[in-house]
């Protein structure tokens, strides 16, 4: 594999934009070398600017369940561009996403379409702070929100990669107001609660955590959130940007039915364009402009493209995508388990739904102080020995790894081609 023609476009990258990236993760500072610059996608592969081609487990972070160029979905926004790019006035497609997605996730009984996960949350905190009255947040250690100011503190993703406390940039009055907790601890959340009383708006948690690795929650604990929440007077805001519409076709709910009062959505939804969603009861969401005093508002959002590849994509995830992803999620963890165990790696594979993580340690991680204790550094040699022969994994030993329904026999026959260097050159690996 060469990948002088990513080397030349990195080197420009990093001249006009700040790291070369518009999203960090994508600079491979945790796993070294050159990022590579894609240029086509289809079914489970992408191809990049040197015309090396890879087996995708990222999958966009997580929106392409269906797999890359899926033609229903490239003809849906096709079609829709033909029409005009955007209007600024409401359009139909936006209603039929906004049933669609109310139809699959019972809590939710209205959305607003806006155009990020991050937009998504940061709504959902104003709605919360505003149907409350109360300013405070309660988060977890190692999920990630999107680079919301409050939610920055102890995130995962690319600020538990950077290995970030929280950001310069986020004031202290905002950091004051949110309180971080670590995940699958009923204790801390009930003692939280005791020690601010009446000030807590709400509790925004991962409906499982993604962004710290997959971490499952533990049994009760998000019925328990909910529970103390109630009790309190606060709202239970449950993000599912990551799992919504790719653990099951409702989402994370669809596997627990543990409900929210409000939902963050984004990533599937929107099939790979930028939009994203945030809803929840009507009592709630009644509080929104124009009906209502919170404001929140979007130039684009609902923008005819994104809403009709994010309803294509929703209207073909049907029982046997599902199906797929999850068979697809399982297969790959059993390659990681066949792989790591002949090598003599110690790990574990994690799952969350069809979310899977390899974590270079025995025991089971339950939140991110035990993630930050694995044998991380065993991970950027397998993550450039899979690179080399032609499996794309995300570059952080923090993330999911995303599979999506297109991958066949012919990309499996990959991965496993692949693992056993990968396997040896983590047992090799030294700190
Ligand atoms: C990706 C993600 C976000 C942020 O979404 P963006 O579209 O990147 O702003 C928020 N919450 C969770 C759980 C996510 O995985």
């Amino acid at each position: 594999m060469t990948h002088d023609q990513s080397k030349a476009w990195f080197a420009r990258a990093t001249g006009v934009t700040p790291g070369g990236v518009n999203s960090p993760v994508r600079a491979f500072n945790s796993v070294g070398g050159t990022p590579r610059f894609m240029v086509r996608g289809e079914g489970p592969y992408l191809w990049d600017v040197d015309g090396n081609r890879y087996v995708d487990l990222v999958s966009s972070w997580g929106p392409m369940i269906l797999g890359h160029a899926h033609p229903a979905v490239v003809e849906a926004a096709r079609k829709a561009a033909t029409n005009g790019l955007s209007f600024g006035t409401p359009t139909t497609g936006e209603v039929e996403l906004a049933e669609e997605i109310i139809a699959r996730v019972d809590p939710v009984h209205q959305v607003r379409l806006v155009n990020s996960g991050t937009e998504a949350t940061m709504s959902a905190i104003r709605l919360a702070r505003g149907f409350t009255g109360r300013s405070k947040i309660v988060k977890f250690a190692g999920c990630y929100h999107g680079h919301v100011d409050a939610l920055l503190a102890q995130a995962g993703s690319g600020v538990a990669t950077l290995g970030l406390p929280t950001s310069p940039g986020v004031t202290g009055a905002q950091a004051a107001d949110t309180i971080v907790l670590p995940y699958n601890d009923l204790d801390a959340v009930r003692q939280s609660f005791a020690d601010n009383p009446g000030e807590i708006a709400a509790i925004i948690t991962e409906a499982a955590a993604g962004n710290m690795g997959a971490v499952a929650p533990v049994d009760g604990f998000n019925a328990g959130l909910l529970e103390l929440a109630h009790e309190n007077g606060a709202l239970l805001i449950m993000d599912e940007v990551m799992t919504g519409f790719r653990v099951s076709r409702s989402g994370w709910f669809g596997l627990e039915a543990v409900p929210g009062d409000l939902y963050t959505f984004g990533k599937v939804m929107s099939g790979g364009l930028p939009a994203a969603a945030f809803g929840g009861r009507s009592e709630v969401m009644a509080k929104l402009a124009p009906g209502g005093p919170v404001y929140q508002a979007g130039t684009l959002s609902g923008n005819p493209v994104a809403v009709a590849a994010g309803l294509a994509t929703l209207r073909a995830a049907d029982d046997d995508v599902y199906r797929a992803l999850d068979a697809n999620s399982q297969r790959l963890g059993a390659l990681f388990t066949e792989a790591l165990t002949k090598a003599g790696v110690a790990h574990h594979v994690a799952y969350a739904g069809n979310l899977v993580t390899v974590f270079f340690s025995e025991e089971p991680v339950r939140n991110y102080h035990e993630a930050t204790g694995t044998e991380t550094w065993r991970f950027p040699p397998f993550f450039h020995a899979l690179l080399e022969r032609g499996v794309y994994a995300p570059p952080s030993p923090y993330e999911a790894w995303f599979v999506n329904a297109a991958m066949d026999d012919a990309a499996f026959e990959t991965i496993e081609a692949a693992l056993p260097a990968a396997a040896a050159a983590a047992a090799e690996a030294s700190r």
